[in-house]
Parts: structure tokens; sequence; C-alpha cells
């Protein structure tokens, strides 16, 4: 058997534990295999790749490649470790942005192998030139928006620039400017290559990625992430078809129709135009109030006081948001869960599906803090319910029982679906000020009359009614 052939017959493999890979991260319990799955497809096709460099005799590749993977692995090791749970998002966005930088480079180095080359290589090609120059038009546009987009969301997500989006006059007109730019320059870039053509290619992607990131707002975060995710996919196939590698196409196609299939679901659960969102916010130029523009007066309240309300309380709910995940509360929140029950309290938790900063967040925490799962209900499962609950706590969260959003039109996050915990007998808000949520949006809940504000660090403030009770 060929080198090639057995590296060809190794990539299938690789490609199926991916799919299998896919399948086993689609469900909870099954979630472990589905990474132990991609690991080992990553496994194989690595020493395939390495492999098939080494017996096609190129050992300044294989060297660079294993140098190239050693400390990519010691970086990764590194991050992985330290990383904190709530810096998650924006490390995921961090690493697509990689993705988007390495297809970049990859188209440049087509051009710069074939069309840019001295006369004779392009022959050597076995495709039409013009057909590659369209793959290293595509690849680099891909990869640019890919990449500054990601740089966004990664500023976005970890506080480095304001979630707010982003209203340049006509940021329609602009995108859609840019998309034809793009077209009219790949038409050029196919009939004459060259490098003006392909520099400014890929300064209007650049700017482009960074605009339409830049101008989605907050709340619609979730869905732009798993968006990137998908787009980092589509870089990576265009960069396959460049490199003329089965597995980078098979691989990238299914990271970027996973992604495209988790934005539309997310889309859905949000209340969310799905095309609205791809184009940066498109027909949402009327919604950006700002924080701040809802007064009123807000009632204070004290651990004791809780404790007592919680005492008499028949039933309880709690909808944790990302103060919980910043605190570490998860552990005094499912002691205070123990507690209750153990006293006769009917006590549920409501979980929002973009509570936090990664889809199933919450549910991550309150599964290591051992709250058994048949108390954890999904938004749809517990809202009905809330008018019948004669105490929420609300811990740490903020957009997602916004009423702003079921109520007022003109809010950024108008038409998002929220728990409705201004229906119950009682609501308290664990949070250390009155400052909006990650949407940037004031949130009229506080200053409701069955409101009542317990401020400070959220586990410390738990610690203190576990003591009470
Ligand atoms: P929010 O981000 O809206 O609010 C969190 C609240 O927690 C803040 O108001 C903050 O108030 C409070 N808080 C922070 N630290 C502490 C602490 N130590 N103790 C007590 N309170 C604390 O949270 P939600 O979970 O309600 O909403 C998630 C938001 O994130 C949504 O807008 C969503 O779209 C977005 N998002 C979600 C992603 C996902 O996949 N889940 C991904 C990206 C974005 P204070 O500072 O006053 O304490």
């Amino acid at each position: 058997m060929s080198a090639s052939t057995a590296a060809s017959a190794a990539y299938i493999v690789a490609g199926l534990l991916f799919v299998l890979s896919l399948a086993g991260l689609s469900r909870h319990e099954t979630a472990k295999a589905g990474n132990a799955y991609g690991m080992a497809g990553m496994a194989v096709a690595l020493v395939a790749t390495v492999g098939l460099a080494w017996r096609n005799g190129n050992a300044l590749s294989v060297g660079l490649i294993v140098v190239a993977m050693v400390l990519g692995a010691v970086i990764g090791i590194w991050r992985a470790r330290i990383v904190e749970m709530t810096g998650m998002p924006e490390l995921i966005a961090l690493l697509h942005s990689f993705v988007g930088l390495a297809a970049v480079l990859v188209g440049w180095n087509g051009y710069l192998s074939v069309e840019g080359a001295p006369a004779g290589e392009a022959e050597e090609l076995g495709l039409p030139v013009g057909i590659h120059s369209a793959e290293v038009a595509i690849g680099v546009f891909i990869g640019a928006v890919t990449f500054t987009g990601s740089i966004v969301a990664f500023l976005k997500l970890s506080g480095r620039i304001r979630s707010n989006p982003l209203v340049l006059p006509g940021k329609n007109a602009l995108n859609v400017g840019a998309l034809a730019a793009f077209a009219v320059l790949t038409v050029v870039f196919v009939v004459s290559p060259g490098l003006a053509v392909l520099s400014g290619l890929t300064v209007l992607a650049l700017a482009l990625g960074w605009h339409l990131v830049a101008s989605i707002g907050g709340g619609d975060m979730p869905v732009v992430v798993s968006m990137l995710n998908s787009y980092s996919g589509w870089a990576a196939a265009a960069s396959g078809f460049l490199l003329d590698n089965d597995l980078l196409i098979v691989t990238g196609a299914l990271v970027g129709s996973s992604g495209a299939y988790l934005s539309y679901i997310m889309c859905q659960a949000m209340n969310r135009s799905f095309l609205s969102v791809i184009a940066g916010g498109f027909g949402n130029e009327g919604a950006t109030a700002a924080s701040g523009d809802v007064d009123g007066e807000h009632t204070e309240v004290t651990a004791e006081e809780v404790a007592q309300l919680l005492r008499d309380a028949d039933s309880v709910v709690i909808t944790p948001g990302y103060g919980m995940a910043v605190a570490h509360a998860q552990n005094a929140v499912a002691e205070l869960t123990r507690t209750l029950s153990d006293k006769g309290v009917d006590v549920r938790f409501g979980i929002h599906p973009v509570a936090g900063r990664l889809p199933g967040h919450m549910n991550v925490l309150l599964a290591e803090a051992r709250v058994p799962y048949d108390v954890v209900l999904e938004m749809d499962e517990i809202n009905d319910d809330l008018a019948k609950t004669d105490v929420v706590l609300v811990i740490g969260a903020n957009d997602t029982v916004n009423p702003a959003a079921a109520e007022d039109p003109a809010s950024p996050i108008a038409g998002m679906p929220v728990l409705h915990v201004w229906d119950a007998g009682h609501v308290v808000v664990f949070k250390r000020s009155m400052s909006t949520g990650y949407a940037g949006v004031q949130n009229p809940l506080f200053f409701r009359e069955n409101t009542r504000m317990l401020f400070g660090d959220a586990r410390e403030r738990v610690e203190d009614i576990l003591r009470a009770l």
C-alpha cells in the first residue's frame, strides 16, 4: 500500500471518529465519550499527516510540523488547565480567530506559490489557475472575516470592550457594499491575479468581520459565538481545498454545518432572526436603548430577612445566572437547596438557555455541585409555574430575567424569551450593585414592588442565609 493510500485510509477513520464525536457531544450522558472520539480522531489525523510528510521525504516540513505540534500542545495544555469556567467563551473565540488567521495564511501561501510564483509553477497545479485563484480569494475572505470577527467576540466576551452594539450610519449599506466589493474583487482576481487585488480583498474582509460582530449587541452574543464556530469550519474547509487535503475539507464541513445548525437552534430559542444576526444585526437599528433609562426606587433586604421569607415559603425557584459562576456560589446554592428540601420546601431551578456565558453553563455548575437533575428545569418547563411560586431567588442573573424583553418593544433585547420571575410572590435578586447585565440594558425588575435586592457577593450572601436558617 502506498503512503498516500494509507494516509487516505487514516483520514477516513479520523473523519468517522469526528462524526462519532459530534454525535456523542450532543447529549450530557455521552459527552465524555464524544470528547474521547474527537481526541482519537485528531491523533490519527496528526500521525497520518506527519507520516505522509515523512514518506514524501520532506524532513524540513516534518521538523516544522513537530515543532509546531509540541509548542501548540504545551500552550494548549497550559491554557486548558488554568482557564476558569467563566473564561471559556473568550478562549473559544480566540481559538476560532486562530483558525481564521490560518486560513488567511494558507490562502496567501497558495497565491505566492502559484499565481505569484515564477512562470512554470502554475502548470504543475493540475487544475485551471482560475479555479485555484477563486479558492484563494474565497479562503482568504472567509478566514479574514472569521479572524477579526472572533477577535471582537473575544474582546467583548472578556469585557475588554463594551458589549453594546456599534451603530455606524448606514451600517447595513456598508455590509452589503462590502459583499458586493468582495464579489467584484474576486472576479478581478480570477481574471488577473495580483498582489494589490488580494491585499485589497484581505483588508476588506478584515474590516467586514470586525464590523459584523461589533454591530451585534450583548444579548445576541451566544448566537455570534456559535456562528463564528461555523465560519471557522468553513475557513478550514476552504484551506482543505487549497492544500488538497480531504480530511480538512470533511472536518471543516462538519464543524461548519454543525455550527450553523447550532446557531439556528439558538436563534429559535432566543426568538431572533438567523439572517438578521449573520448580517450584523440587520433590521435592529432602532433597538439601541442604552443603560440607565429606567428609573425607580429599589428596596434592599438582609440575609436574615430572606431566611425568614424562605422559612415561610412552600415553593421556591432558583434562577441562576452568570454571577453565580463568578461568585463560585454553586456549592452554597446546592447546600441551600438541600437545607430547604429537608424543611419540606419544594425547591426547583429555572434555567434560561443562554444564562451564563456558555450554552449549558448553569447545568454544568449545578451538576458539579451535585444538584439532582430532576429539580433542574428548562425555562419553558418552569415559566408557567412561576406565578404559583412563593419566592424566586435570582442568583447573579440579570438579562435572562429582564421584563423589558417581554414588555418593551424598543429594548435591545425585545422579543428574547426570559424567565417571568416577576410573576412570583416575592423575588430576591442577589448581585453586588445596580449595574446592568451583559447586554448593557437596565432591568426594571429591580424596581418592582415584590422585588428585594440582596447586595454582595452571591456566595457570601447564600452562606449568610444558610447560617440564618
Ligand atoms: P448577566 O450577564 O445578564 O448578569 C449577570 C449579573 O451577575 C450581573 O448583573 C452582575 O451584577 C451579577 N454578578 C456578577 N458577579 C457577581 C457576584 N460575584 N455575586 C453576585 N452577583 C454577581 O447574566 P445572565 O446569566 O442573566 O445572562 C447572560 C447574558 O450573557 C445574556 O445577555 C446572554 O445573551 C449573554 N451571553 C451568553 C452566552 C451563553 O452562551 N450562555 C454567551 C455569550 C453571551 P453586579 O455586577 O452588580 O454584581
